[in-house]
């Protein structure tokens, strides 16, 4: 198993405390890795701010050719990467690499067609006797932060919007599941020119908080959660620097009674039950109409009810346990709170064994403003509550503090039209919940975060907007 660190071109064993990386499907220790020390960390920032001054002014042509280099080395090595994301993260093999690894792989074809993309939008005489032009450029190293969840999807997209756009980048993956990330830097290791890449292991608390920190890091762009965003544009206050977030959400599903509930109810089997429900665009806040209300509630549970719950490589298994005990622990609280003042149609119980499992939770008749209603819970649970009109199911969407991913389910057009263009969300389904693609931006808003991933989109993130003028 690869434990070292990518530090300015060389892979170093951390020379801070051991931390475990458990094996969430069987609460056993897999092994240990050492976290940077502070003097790493110091290393791996000076290694990216000696890299971006050349790297910087690479052509588009060569950034792109290494992004397309990167996707075929993942591509070649995707079935021990997913090996390794299904230990760590104990997803079900099916979901680690059949429908994982695409879409990395895809991110990174995408930014080499992007990286070539960038252009400035005016060049001409706006005074008399003065040249314009406007220029994009990289904007310095990047402090990249990345969550538990997907960790190498997610290392995907942290790294491949700023390599395109020209920047150098210190990535953090979560240290509850850095393998597959530490992976991958061994495998860039020879990829990319030196510093580049720097891949640090840590805690949040003491890694994470010196990387964003730093004054040499130019940009802070996290992926986790809204603790963490806030902490990083604090971070970011101390210094003024660029800030990318992507944050927690809390996805309504706004079910119309003219919709096709058996593919709700096949969506919600699929989709929010997908990662064991660790998904920041979960569909896990189903509102329905109230004369298709128990209709729905009995063909989601009727859906749920046949998940098979199970070891990610049992054969069969759609889902596995929680990525930690704690986090097992907060989502059965979230449940335990909720029991008195709704009904749980399904789970609601711990699984079997001495993993981290959850068994797959409806709960319906929930009132809109109940907590399993209004926060993320991060887990797999779907709450059901109902609503009677579109402005009202729009007031009881647009309320919370969240604006990620959402959906609609109606066959009218014209409605649907409606709803998307009211709804303060980043993005919003018809008809489906929770098809991404790399041309697309993953956008939030409100509390979910800043600007985007994937897109061309993602790359404003990375680049800033200048002004050159000649006078003549
Ligand atoms: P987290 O915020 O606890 O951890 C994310 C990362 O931040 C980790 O690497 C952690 O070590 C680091 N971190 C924690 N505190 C820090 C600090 N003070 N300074 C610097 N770094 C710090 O989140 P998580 O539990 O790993 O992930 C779950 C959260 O991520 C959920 O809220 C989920 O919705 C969100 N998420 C969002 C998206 C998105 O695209 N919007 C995608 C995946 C996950």
């Amino acid at each position: 198993m690869q434990t070292k660190m990518l530090i300015n071109g060389e892979l170093v064993t951390g020379t801070g405390a051991a931390l475990d990386v458990l094996n969430p499907a069987t609460g056993e220790l897999i092994g240990k890795v050492n976290e940077a020390s502070p003097e790493q960390v110091e290393a791996a920032v000076k290694g990216s701010e000696e890299a971006f001054e050349i790297f910087s002014a690479s052509p588009p042509s060569e950034r792109a050719a290494l992004l397309l280099q990167i996707a075929d080395v993942i591509e070649a090595n995707s079935h021990e990467l997913a090996e390794l994301e299904s230990l760590d993260v104990g997803k079900p093999w099916p979901s680690a690499h059949d429908d994982e690894m695409p879409l990395t792989i895809d991110v990174f074809r995408f930014f080499a067609g992007a990286a070539r993309t960038m252009m400035g939008s005016a060049a001409g005489e706006y005074v008399a006797g003065h040249t314009s032009m406007i220029r994009r450029d990289p904007v310095g190293p990047v402090a990249a932060i990345a969550p538990w969840n997907y960790p190498l999807m997610m290392a995907s997209w942290k790294l491949a919007a700023p390599i395109a756009a020209g920047c150098s980048v210190v990535l953090k993956p979560s240290e509850l599941t850095p393998l597959s990330t530490l992976r991958l830097a061994e495998l860039l290791q020879d990829v990319l020119p030196k510093g580049v890449l720097n891949v640090l292991h840590g805690g949040g608390l003491n890694v994470g908080d010196a990387l964003i920190n730093s004054p040499q890091m130019e940009a802070i762009s996290v992926t986790g959660s809204p603790a963490t965003g806030m902490a990083a544009m604090r971070a970011a206050s101390q210094q003024i620097r660029q800030v990318h977030l992507e944050l927690g959400g809390k996805a309504p599903v706004i079910v119309f009674e003219d919709a096709d509930l058996e593919a709700v109810a096949e969506t919600i089997r699929y989709g929010s039950y997908f990662n064991a429900g660790q998904d920041c665009a979960q569909p896990c806040r189903v509102m329905v109409a109230d004369s298709v209300y128990d209709q729905l509630v009995a063909l989601i549970a009727d859906q749920v009810g046949q998940i098979q719950i199970g070891a990610p490589r049992a054969e069969g298994t759609e889902m596995g346990p929680l990525v930690s005990v704690a986090q097992r622990d907060r989502v059965a609280g979230f449940v335990d709170r909720a029991r008195a003042s709704a009904e749980i149609v399904s789970g609601g119980e711990m699984g079997d064994g001495a993993g981290f499992y959850y068994r797959p939770t409806v709960i319906a008749n929930v009132d809109n403003d109940a907590e399993v209603a209004s926060k993320e819970i991060f887990g797999p649970v779907v709450t059901v509550s109902r609503f009677s009109d579109a402005d009202q199911a729009l007031k009881i969407a647009n309320a919370g503090p969240y604006g990620l991913a959402s959906s609609v389910w109606t066959l009218d057009v014209g409605r649907a039209m409606q709803m998307t263009s009211k709804l303060r969300y980043g993005f919003t389904w018809v008809n489906t919940h929770g098809v991404a693609t790399p041309e697309m931006p993953w956008a939030a808003m409100k509390g979910s975060g800043t600007g985007s991933d994937m897109s061309v989109y993602a790359l404003d993130a990375y680049t800033a907007v200048r002004h050159v003028m000649v006078a003549h």
